[in-house]
């Protein structure tokens, strides 16, 4: 049940990133400045998560504070426009590639 749920979830999320790619947005995970940082996982030493960051210093919480995000939900990171983006390349083939090798969770990695 859980991997029907899975495949849903990913069928789903290739059905609005399809919707996305049509609507010429600006996708953070092709830009030079967005960068994958592992994350200690406090509750298991010796194992961490991925995270990304956009070190032009972009992404903020409401409250201040640089804002970092779960690195299985990088192709959902866009804008309309941003005065730093440097694209890495064919954003279409790239955000493709990257969405069908993602992970579908927040995974724990070993060291
Ligand atoms: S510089 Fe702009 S486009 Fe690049 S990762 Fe940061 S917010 Fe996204």
């Amino acid at each position: 049940m859980q991997k029907h749920t899975a495949v849903l979830e990913k069928r789903e999320t290739e059905k609005s990133m399809q919707d996305f790619l049509d609507s010429g947005k600006i996708y953070c995970a092709n830009c030079i400045h967005c960068k994958l940082v592992p994350t200690p996982a406090e509750s298991s030493p010796g194992q961490f998560y991925l995270r990304v960051r956009c070190d032009a210093g972009k992404w903020k919480k409401k409250l201040g504070g640089e804002k970092i995000y779960k690195y299985f939900t990088v192709t959902r990171r866009s804008i309309d426009c941003c005065d730093s983006y440097e694209s890495m390349g064919d954003d279409d083939n790239f955000i493709s590639d990257l969405r069908n090798n993602l992970p579908i969770r927040d995974e724990l990695y070993d060291k």
